[in-house]
């Protein structure tokens, strides 16, 4: 007869964890008790040596959604031990981030909606151990109801039932609830009027949907808006009405057989799409769908989702066709999480509410990713990925708090060893967007009850989660960490991936303050923890008028034809004459034309050169309008040499040259732009050649571009390079919050390591 005392460290709460533990104890007849801490989950088996060796086995195969990262076992003396229980939790210990994200609804839970004969039949907040919402409605750890926003919703004797059984699917599944016990559905007018309820709701819904009305949401982690996706004029009003003229929506299909409909699904891209994270996954579209031209213009790609709460399930089966599924707020801003303050912010977009009574603690918007050559990649990080935590052993124990960028922003908290990055947070222009930032920062704070012994954020004094360091770092009284944007991003993938030694780190993205005070871009560093050298970069080019370049690629092409061709750079670019004669002017004069290493200014430059482009809804949409014109025709690249110096200089002057020689030739922009990405090719091998070590990343929001990544990754290691790209975190600035974090803490180790100098 043995006794162990067993802790598990990882995501192992509220996620059937507990329930698994006592099936697998009971099932071999062993007694003891299993409990939640706010920190791990500990329990105490005793047994005949035999079974107990395989309860340890079965321990580490856990239910699909957790995820052990340790177990402890210790040989404790047997005591007299009757059968075996599931204690409270203990509330003691300080807090670890243990907690899961939100899951996407299971076949089981499915079923049971959709089966006329269960109590829950198309009841919309059905949940178990295994799907349901956790971040999103989670006030405190440890993760138990009454620290959740279900805590206003008293079992009923049914779901109490279920919650004490041991073999239940929904045995301590903290948020369940049924219609006699739980919340429920509303539509309600712009003005806040009911006008139905429950399933009542959903049909009514389903008739303003058919209607072309707007529908704001509910959703898991905030409003949504839908409209129907076959409906041109839908969507055409939904464009209208939230600002946003160009950008794609997402679909939600109701099934995956609808959603092959209208996608080139690939075996890995159904799986993800299926997931419990259940994520909007950027997939090729068919020709000739059902789907309004309107929800994605000119782009041969979908932003495709299957409904992955009851909710969504009930609504997308009640009205058989695809909608659009988009954030519920206008233009950038932050989305709405309640019922009030969607009527505010809503109510010139939508027409009809579709709320309920659980209230969403914090906005997690969905999660975008796509699958490519390499397999699953993220490119925005919320629902079902945050917060689960990221194991950093190399950072020491400190807590750290990194502000990240002004753009697609997240948080990144770490604590004993550990990271967690916020979800998505969106853009920082507005106030609203800098409240939730900062609101953010204490939540994660509070959250984990911890204190952070320092603060890091980017070296861009003017983005709102600069200003936000600095404030809090004044408040809690710690030191600040800058840390150069390109240096962030190369930090997040090496942390992200674990890779030790230096790196070099190609950090190829729009915008980002360079250390000499211009706007860098086209970036090469060579990388080791708290150091970075710019060992290569792009040859710097003048924006006329600065930012408003981002919006007009033809600024860009302008810029660059200046340096070669002075003001006949003028003949090549299409400009009304008298804008252009003061963009010359302000060229020649240096006024407002700050220099820049972009490469994201370059593709733009490239995207009005080939005619493709010349004005940009919405960021990046010249790039990659460009990414999906080319057509190889096997002309070759274009000549882009790196010239020699410390640091080298990529030369885009005679790819320049060449592609003028094109234009004047009258070769088709689908050529232009496979001989141009062609050229990076060649410049990402050559500067890997140069600086010759055997690590190479490539990250930063070009590297977006699918054709760019597949084949300088497929290059690299065909040179027999280690090629790393990010795969769990954004490469784009999403992901800028981790670099920092881990920039930050490389510092603090050789500062706090005594003797310790370079
Ligand atoms: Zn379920
Ligand atoms: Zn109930
Ligand atoms: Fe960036």
């Amino acid at each position: 007869m043995r006794r162990l005392a067993v802790t598990t460290w990882g995501t192992v709460q509220g996620v059937g964890f507990r329930p698994f533990v006592y099936g697998a104890a009971t099932a071999r007849g062993l007694s003891g008790w299993v409990r939640n801490g706010a920190d791990a989950v500990r329990l105490e088996v005793q047994g005949p040596d035999e079974e107990i060796q395989s309860f340890l086995s079965a321990l580490r195969a856990p239910p699909a959604a957790a995820r052990i990262e340790r177990i402890d076992v210790a040989e404790i003396p047997a005591r007299e031990s009757n059968g075996f229980a599931i204690l409270h939790s203990e509330d003691d210990r300080a807090a670890r981030p243990t907690l899961p994200a939100d899951l996407g609804i299971c076949a089981a839970c499915a079923a049971e909606i959709d089966d006329p004969s269960e109590r829950r039949h198309g009841y919309p907040f059905t949940n178990c151990t295994q799907c349901g919402p956790r971040f999103s409605i989670v006030e405190a750890l440890p993760y138990d109801r009454s620290h959740t926003s279900m805590k206003g919703f008293p079992l009923c004797q049914a779901c109490a039932r279920e919650y004490e059984a041991p073999h239940d699917r929904r045995f301590h599944a903290q948020p369940i609830a049924c219609p006699a016990c739980g919340p429920r559905l509303r539509l309600i007018s712009r003005a806040g009027a009911r006008l139905a309820s429950d399933e009542q709701a959903i049909d009514a819904a389903v008739r303003a949907l058919l209607l072309g009305d707007v529908l704001a949401l509910q959703g898991l982690g905030g409003f949504q808006l839908l409209v129907d996706a076959s409906n041109a004029a839908a969507v055409a009003t939904l464009r209208e009405r939230k600002l946003r003229e160009e950008k794609p929506f997402a679909v939600m299909f109701p099934s995956l057989e609808m959603a092959r409909q209208s996608c080139l699904l690939s075996t890995a891209e159904e799986a993800a799409l299926g997931s419990p994270a259940a994520p909007i996954l950027l997939v090729r579209r068919r020709t000739g769908d059902a789907i309004a031209e309107g929800v994605a213009p000119g782009n041969p790609r979908l932003g495709a989702l299957l409904p992955y709460t009851p909710l969504h399930r009930l609504l997308l089966a009640a009205i058989g066709r695809p909608l659009v599924c988009t954030s519920g707020n206008l233009a950038e801003e932050p989305m709405c999480t309640s019922e009030a303050e969607a009527l505010e912010r809503l109510g010139t977009i939508a027409d009809v509410f579709l709320v309920h009574d659980r209230p969403i603690v914090r906005p997690v918007d969905d999660s975008v990713a796509r699958v490519d050559a390499d397999g699953f990649r993220l490119l925005r990080r919320a629902r079902g990925f945050a917060p689960l935590p990221l194991r950093l052993p190399g950072i020491g124990s400190s807590c750290i708090l990194a502000t990240g960028a002004q753009l697609k922003n997240t948080l990144a908290l770490a604590r004993d060893g550990e990271v967690v990055v916020s979800q998505h947070l969106g853009d920082l222009f507005s106030a609203l967007g800098a409240r939730l930032l900062e609101r953010t920062a204490r939540d994660l704070t509070r959250f984990f009850a911890v204190q952070p012994q320092l603060v890091a954020c980017d070296l861009h004094p003017d983005y709102a989660s600069t200003r936000l360091a600095e404030a809090l770092a004044v408040e809690w009284n710690v030191p600040l960490e800058r840390v150069q944007h390109h240096h962030a991003h190369v930090a997040a993938c090496v942390a992200e991936h674990g890779i030790v030694g230096p790196v070099l780190g190609l950090a190829w993205d729009g915008a980002g303050l360079g250390i000499d005070g211009s706007i860098w871009g086209g970036e090469a560093l060579l990388v080791d923890g708290a150091e970075a050298r710019r060992v290569a970069h792009l040859r710097p080019f003048p924006l006329p008028g600065g930012e408003r370049a981002m919006r007009e690629p033809a600024r860009s092409a302008l810029g660059l034809l200046h340096e070669v061709l002075g003001r006949d750079a003028g003949r090549h670019v299409d400009f009304a004459p008298a804008q252009l004669r003061i963009l010359l002017d302000m060229l020649t004069g240096g006024v407002n034309c700050p220099s820049t290493s972009s490469m994201g200014r370059l593709f733009d430059a490239i995207a009005a050169l080939a005619g493709v482009r010349c004005r940009a809804g919405y960021e990046g949409q010249a790039a990659m309008e460009l990414e999906f014109a080319a057509v190889d025709a096997g002309a070759g690249a274009y000549p882009f040499p790196l010239r020699d110096g410390e640091p080298a200089v990529a030369d885009w002057e005679p790819l320049v040259q060449a592609l003028l020689d094109d234009r004047a030739r009258s070769v088709p922009a689908a050529v232009i732009s496979a001989r141009f990405h062609a050229a990076l090719v060649d410049l990402i091998e050559a500067i890997a050649e140069r600086v010759a070590v055997p690590r190479v990343v490539l990250t930063g929001g070009c590297f977006q571009n699918q054709r760019l990544l597949e084949s300088a990754m497929q290059r690299l290691r065909g040179r027999g390079f280690d090629a790393y790209t990010p795969e769990l975190y954004p490469p784009n600035d999403g992901g800028l919050s981790l670099g920092q974090l881990y920039v930050a803490a490389c510092r603090k180790e050789l500062r706090d390591v005594p003797g310790h100098s370079r």
